[in-house]
């Protein structure tokens, strides 16, 4: 069950498209995080459309087309589509697996490589491109053995890579909606319809972004709003462009660094008083260094106004209660995430009350096991009340929100993986 490395396609996949188009945005940022070249034309009016991409002008419901090398035109594509364009969509080749895994971040891919590696017949579920949210990062600087950094579609890519040459069969483009544990056996169902039938289970489903929560924000999702540190974006924020980046953690520190080398300014929009309790040390000394990076504390984004794009945002000071608004059609969001595990509650597995999947020693309540847990021995560090059903990562109850933990995680759950096989 080897799988072929995913073809390395140059030149570039050309999408054109109108700005401010949300599928262009899917696309640009699909194709980022999976390494793969691509150029983003964007046509300027209905006479642009009509001359490059082949359409009646720029409100045609065709756009974005993309334009493979091998001379393929698609229109409006799906991701999936796209995939499937790619040769990286294609259907589970195993009846069972030893090993399933959810989630192909930093704790999935890791679990697949040691699974893999280990001997085990494993396949990862993605739902979207490898890499998870560190895939979305521009530069991982704090992960070991990269002292110069590495961008985390590269750190995926490898991770891919490495998981294939052991044999790991990885299915992008699936989403796991819905499990049914059967003895000895979890059944996962996925969007589409197929299922994924393994003797164990490996949730690294990780969080969502947190979104803002105000009028017009899905509207305005991939049009001028975005989430996570948009480095897909950077290339085509000018030098006369503002970005707004709400947040004070890490990933937000990172994005407006990354967006200080492109943009005019950029302003960095925190609820916190100061950066100094949530940023890390190497982050607050570049950002307090750079000249075009201001940031505001005590303040929040409270409204968001536009046509077809972003046009601008109110920012509310929380002390004063002062509002200005600003011109911008770039926001990103980085206010940390959100699990979704509804299908775990459907099935009994114990979660928090933010919807974390509780493992191991946190499940033992007054040294009493979790009601109904059928073994004698009690859950394994990773595991979940369901025996056999492990959480790696950021989905995990008490998980520490790092790359390096998450790559842990995954491979810790597979050394409990061989155990629980071992009936030990
Ligand atoms: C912008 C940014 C920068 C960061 N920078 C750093 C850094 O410099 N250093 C550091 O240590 N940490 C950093 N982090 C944090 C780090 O990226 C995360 O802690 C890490 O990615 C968590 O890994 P994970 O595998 O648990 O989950 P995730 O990375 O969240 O991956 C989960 C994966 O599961 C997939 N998925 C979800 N649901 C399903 C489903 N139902 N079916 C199939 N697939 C599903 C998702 O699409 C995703 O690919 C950063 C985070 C962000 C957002």
């Amino acid at each position: 069950m080897t799988q072929p490395s995913q073809p390395n396609p140059v030149p570039a996949i050309r999408i054109l498209g109108r700005m401010g188009s949300p599928l262009g945005y899917m696309i640009r940022d699909f194709l980022y995080r999976s390494e793969v070249p691509f150029e983003w034309v964007e046509l300027v009016d209905d006479e642009d459309a009509r001359t490059r991409a082949g359409v009646s002008g720029l409100r045609d419901s065709r756009l974005p087309v993309c334009l493979f090398p091998d001379g393929t035109r698609l229109e409006c594509p799906t991701i999936r589509q796209i995939t499937e364009h790619l040769g990286w969509f294609r259907e589970p080749s195993q009846r069972e697996y030893d090993l399933a895994i959810y989630g192909a971040g930093p704790a999935g891919l890791s679990a697949a490589v040691y699974g893999a590696s280990d001997g085990l017949v494993t396949v990862l579920v993605e739902r979207s491109a490898v890499g998870g949210q560190a895939g979305s990062s521009s530069k991982i600087e704090n992960y070991l053995g990269f002292p110069e950094g590495i961008s985390g579609a590269e750190l995926a890519e490898r991770a891919r890579e490495q998981a294939c040459k052991f044999g790991a069969e990885i299915l992008i483009g699936r989403e796991g909606v819905r499990g049914e544990f059967q003895p000895g056996k979890v059944i996962g169902y996925l969007a589409d319809g197929r299922t994924i039938v393994a003797r164990t289970t490996i949730c690294a489903t990780g969080v969502d972004y947190r979104q803002l929560g105000l009028p017009n924000e899905d509207r305005f999702l991939g049009a001028g709003v975005y989430y996570g540190a948009g480095a897909s974006e950077a290339s085509l924020c000018g030098e006369s462009d503002d970005v707004y980046v709400v947040g004070g953690g890490n990933s937000a520190g990172q994005a407006a660094l990354h967006f200080s080398r492109v943009a005019r300014d950029v302003n960095m929009i925190v609820r916190g008083e100061s950066l100094h309790s949530s940023l890390s040390r190497y982050l607050l000394d570049r950002i307090n260094s750079a000249s075009n990076v201001h940031v505001f504390t005590n303040c929040e984004v409270t409204a968001l106004e536009g046509d077809e794009i972003l046009e601008r945002i109110t920012v509310t000071n929380r002390q004063t209660g002062e509002s200005q608004t600003c011109a911008t059609h770039w926001l990103f969001v980085c206010i940390g995430g959100e699990p979704r595990t509804a299908w775990a509650e459907e099935v009994g597995i114990v979660r928090d009350a933010a919807g974390y999947l509780v493992t191991g020693p946190d499940l033992l309540r007054d040294n009493q096991l979790p009601p109904g847990w059928p073994l004698d021995r009690n859950p394994y560090y990773l595991e979940t009340n369901m025996p056999g059903v492990f959480a790696a990562g950021d989905v995990r109850h008490g998980s520490v929100k790092r790359c390096a933990s998450a790559v842990g995680e995954g491979a810790m759950a597979v050394a409990f993986v061989h155990r629980y096989l071992a009936g030990v």
